[in-house]
């Protein structure tokens, strides 16, 4: 029998393990992992705080897979858009989808369509140099309310609230930490609809937040209230538990230990109601109601209203993924349809040949680690259906060859695995360049922002002067195009 081959669609933590996985399967397979950036590792790169190098290091453990040189990463190209869906069918005998969350789940309160109500997402794709966002963020706000009381809030919080120098040691690139060096924010006001037994903070993440230099952390001894629903939730979380002693230890501080010249406050039981605007459209505040228990961990509003002045909002409140032209797409869960990972059509029968793993299957939760089970679970379904005789060919020019011809014939500029070896030396290259900074360290890598340029480094070519560049316009997400330059 020939080899089966098989597509993956996103070089993120799931589409890595996913490859990794049926690579060992025991399986004879062609693997081609094709990536719309010229850089894999999707939220690893894209999504992971900058100031969170020891998570970034996952990286090496994806690195080591792809190194190998059984798996082929076809970067910087976008299916659905460079290539279809019906083409990848085509080409490959099983297609696995592992194209992950890339933007914010919708906020539907009245004032959250102000010019200063942000995406999370928007903000971290800026701060971790996203190739299609535009270069510029309007950092201008002295006070922030940050919506959410998960990791993704604290990684916004912790951005917004540090000092710029100290986060120079990262990797961040030269837009970024220039526009940061202008943050004027003293004052971060995170804001969680429950109390401290349904915060979804992990325990590290939060009292890491308190070891930042001039940076207090603030909680009001009022939040913490607990129910039935509450108190079954903490006897059986360990993790909940150790969140709730590290906000206990926030809120205990003895007022003359509050000295740091920048806050993030933590309010709980407080549901956001409306971002205020001024009579030009302005965000100069948010009007949150006050929330108590019911009983089972649930809230209902009191009719008691706060408003706080902020003059930029910032929304945390989960990933989204986007569709793909051509695939079935939940657009209320914002998944591929799918059972053990093998997709549905409209019938609810799995479509011969095509799988979803990582976000895209299972919704924006769960840290990195969670992917290498799912893509587990993917892939014993992939491998029992080929085992099956489900799996086969449909022409004759299926495969890694003749994906190249047509991607060639089209010419779009395709990164390979080589190319991102080439891209990743020179950008630890820039981080050496930088020299040593003031408290001794150097940094790791210094970002290239620019596709073009990283598709020209990766090809081998003359690296470009300008490594940030402005993003393609037809690239840019439409909610985030008017903060692109204006065009003469
Ligand atoms: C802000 C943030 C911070 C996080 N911090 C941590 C942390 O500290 N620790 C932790 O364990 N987890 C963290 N996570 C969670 C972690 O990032 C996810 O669990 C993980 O990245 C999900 O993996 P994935 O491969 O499903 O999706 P992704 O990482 O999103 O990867 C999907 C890939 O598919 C590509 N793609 C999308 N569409 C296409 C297309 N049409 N064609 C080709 N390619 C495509 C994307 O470019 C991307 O590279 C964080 C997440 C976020 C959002």
């Amino acid at each position: 029998m020939t080899a089966l081959n098989v597509a993956v669609i996103g070089a993120g933590p799931a589409g890595i393990y996913a490859s990794d996985i049926l690579s060992k399967s025991g399986l004879d397979v062609n693997i081609d992992l094709f990536e719309r950036l010229p850089a894999p590792y999707g939220l690893v790169r894209y999504g992971v705080a900058p100031d969170h190098p020891r998570i970034k290091q996952i990286i090496v453990a994806l690195y080591k897979i792809l190194q190998r040189g059984d798996i082929r990463l076809i970067g910087n190209v976008e299916v659905g858009r460079d290539v279809s869906v019906a083409e990848l069918h085509e080409h490959y005998d099983a297609i696995i989808f592992s194209t992950g969350a890339d933007t914010d789940a919708p906020l539907n309160i009245p004032g959250a369509d102000a010019p200063e109500c942000y995406g999370g997402a928007d903000f971290v794709s800026w701060y971790d140099g996203h190739p299609d966002h535009p270069r510029t963020w309007p950092l201008e706000a002295k006070e922030v309310a940050v919506l959410g009381v998960g990791n993704v809030g604290l990684d916004i919080s912790r951005v917004l609230a540090k000092h710029a120098e100290d986060l120079m040691v990262t990797e961040i690139p030269e837009n970024v930490a220039e526009i940061l060096k202008t943050n004027p924010c003293t004052d971060v006001h995170v804001f969680g609809r429950r109390g401290p037994a349904q915060v979804k903070f992990t325990p590290l993440e939060l009292r890491e937040l308190g070891k930042q230099r001039d940076v207090d952390v603030l909680v009001d001894e009022a939040d913490f209230e607990y129910d039935a629903g509450s108190e079954a939730a903490l006897k059986s979380s360990n993790q909940q538990r150790q969140v709730v002693k590290a906000l206990e230890g926030y809120a205990m501080q003895e007022p003359e230990d509050l000295t740091a010249s920048h806050r993030i406050h933590i309010h709980l039981f407080q549901s956001p109601a409306e971002v205020l605007t001024d009579d030009a459209g302005h965000v100069v505040g948010l009007r949150t109601e006050r929330t108590r228990l019911t009983g089972d961990g649930t809230v209902e509003g009191t009719g008691v209203f706060t408003d706080w002045p902020v003059q930029a909002v910032y929304r945390a409140i989960g990933y989204a993924s986007s569709p793909i032209e051509g695939m079935p797409f939940d657009s209320k869960r914002h998944v591929i349809p799918n059972e053990g990972g093998r997709v549905l059509g409209e019938d609810g029968k799995p479509l011969t040949g095509m799988y979803a793993t990582g976000w895209i299957r299972r919704g924006p939760i769960g840290l990195i680690g969670s992917t290498k089970s799912d893509a587990q679970e993917t892939i014993t379904n992939l491998v029992a259906d080929a085992n099956a005789g489900l799996l086969h060919a449909t022409t004759d020019a299926v495969g890694h060859d003749a994906m190249i011809a047509l991607l060639s014939s089209r010419d779009i500029p395709f990164t390979t695995w080589e190319g991102w070896e080439l891209l990743d030396a020179y950008e630890r290259q820039l981080g050496e360049d930088f020299g040593e900074l003031p408290n001794g360290k150097t940094r790791e890598r210094v970002k290239v922002v620019n596709r073009h340029a990283m598709a020209d480094i990766s090809r081998g070519k003359q690296a470009p002067q300008d490594l940030i560049g402005q993003p393609d316009t037809d690239r840019v997400p439409e909610r985030v195009a008017h903060r692109l330059p204006a065009q003469d």
